[in-house]
């Protein structure tokens, strides 16, 4: 382990760490049905998840994907799985103020998500080293650790989080670094292997009989109700046409020209994952020493955890907010590490890769419908139970199973009336951010001096 010759190590790979147990692989085309009872397009955790959820009530779908299975953000995340702790937190880092009845339902819908992926991993069986240890949110400045503080009631009356706070003279029983000042943690949250996650939903869809058409990318869709209603819509992709009953569209950070309307209402923003290469076993075990997922209350926001092996740490965050080659952001996540784990100053990476997330204008996960068109869209960077969750949720509705409607599907997409789906603007926002993250950090730490 040194960086002498650079941080990269000689088998550096600019790829998923995830990947090397599982891989999105386009296989042989099978020939695409002409017709489906509800076609979904996009093969991430949500498309899986509605395709399944459909297949058990008996319905009938097909799964359109651009690329190979998997090859979206769905394989590429960190694998941090929590049950509300982020919900309404904008891609500015901030929690957006919302009513005390609407933030409770809210949570309490983010709950269910977490309650619902753990069920589904047992049902099928999933081996994805799903792990239930918990979160720990560090505190970027002494008034991020306040404002922790207040949430911390509303998530374990609504979400049943078993949230609590961790002050800093204690933070190292979370964490092997001061870097914070102290922060929460939170019980009900988890971790899992994302890539194993995904096959394990990709079975499971096999296994119940559902189509899932690759390299298979959807133009354009267009409605004719003077068809008759199982075959109103027309979906057109680059290998032929579908008719379906009901479309889903489950594109998240990468809608796209097929659905104008959608893009418009959600930004696409990168996220960036380095993966070290293996630690000396005593140092990789004393990292984080209750083996929890980690997040921050930076703007910039920063996430880690060890990998299943206990032997990385694969440690991501918004290096930019677009996608960039490896080579500019695995520097700037390789340096955010160091911050916090100085010791890790010798260790090489071996892996980096970034995807997209979509973030909405509300800051909230999203379903319902647009033009006629089923969506679930908008993760806001924390789609692994919640994603599924919609999928879920978005099959019940078309099944009629659902009892009631879902917390995420009762306000419209909001969108911005300047924004056109062309996000130009991200660069100079995100350095606007770690700017305004700087000038907090250094007031918190002047005040810290003058104490
Ligand atoms: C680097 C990174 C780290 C993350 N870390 C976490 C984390 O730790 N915890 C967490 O909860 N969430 C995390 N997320 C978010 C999480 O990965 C996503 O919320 C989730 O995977 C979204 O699933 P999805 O099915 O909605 O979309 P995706 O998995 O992105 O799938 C969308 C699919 O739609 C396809 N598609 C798009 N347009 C078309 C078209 N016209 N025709 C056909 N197919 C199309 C794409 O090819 C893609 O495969 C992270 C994301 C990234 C990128």
């Amino acid at each position: 382990m040194s960086t002498r010759g650079g941080i990269y190590h000689p088998d550096f790979k600019p790829l998923p760490y995830w990947w090397e147990a599982w891989k999105p692989e386009a296989e042989e085309p099978q020939p695409l049905p002409r017709r489906a009872r509800v076609a979904i397009i996009g093969a991430g955790y949500a498309g899986l998840s509605t395709a399944l959820e459909l297949a058990r009530a008996g319905i009938d779908s097909v799964v359109l994907e651009a690329g190979a299975p998997g090859s979206g953000a769905s394989t590429r995340n960190g694998g941090a799985v929590s049950g509300g702790v982020n919900v309404g937190k904008s891609f500015t880092g901030r929690s957006l103020a919302m009513g005390p009845d609407r933030t409770r339902e809210l949570l309490s819908g983010a709950a269910e998500a977490f309650t619902l992926i753990d069920a589904l991993i047992g049902r099928e069986d999933i081996d994805c080293f799903w792990e239930k240890r918990g979160r720990f949110v560090g505190a970027w400045t002494p008034e991020h650790y306040r404002r922790l503080a207040a949430r911390m009631g509303g998530l374990n009356e609504a979400a049943q989080s078993g949230a609590r706070m961790v002050p800093r003279a204690r933070q190292r029983e979370e964490i092997a670094s001061d870097y914070y000042y102290g922060g929460m943690v939170v019980e009900r949250a988890g971790k899992l292997h994302p890539a194993l996650y995904y096959r394990g939903l990709l079975e499971a869809c096999r296994r119940q009989g559902v189509t899932i058409a690759a390299m298979t990318a959807v133009r354009r869709i267009a409605h004719d109700a003077a068809l008759s209603a199982d075959r109103a819509w027309r979906v057109q992709t680059t290998r032929g046409d579908v008719e379906a009953a009901e479309v889903v569209v489950a594109t998240n950070g990468y809608t796209g020209d097929a659905t104008p309307a959608l893009k418009r209402k959600v930004l696409p923003i990168a996220s960036h994952i380095i993966a070290t290469e293996e630690l000396p076993e005593d140092l990789a075990r004393a990292l984080i020493p209750n083996g929890r997922t980690l997040s921050d209350t930076r703007r910039v926001l920063t996430y880690y955890r060890m990998s299943p092996d206990g032997r990385r740490l694969i440690f991501g965050g918004r290096a930019r907010f677009t996608n960039v080659d490896a080579a500019v952001s695995a520097p700037i996540l390789h340096r955010f590490m160091t911050a916090r784990f100085p010791e890790l100053r010798d260790a090489r990476v071996a892996h980096a890769w970034a995807g997209n997330v979509a973030f909405t204008f509300d800051a909230l996960p999203h379903m319902g419908r647009e033009a006629g068109l089923h969506y679930c869209l908008g993760c806001n960077g924390s789609g692994v139970a919640m994603m599924t969750y919609l999928g879920w949720q978005t099959a019940r509705k078309i099944a009629n199973g659902a009892n009631r409607a879902s917390a995420f599907d009762r306000d419209e997409l909001p969108g911005f009336p300047l924004y056109r789906g062309n996000p130009w603007f991200l660069p100079a926002v995100g350095g606007w951010f770690r700017l305004r993250d700087e000038i907090d950090r250094r007031f918190a730490r002047m005040r810290e001096g003058g104490a």
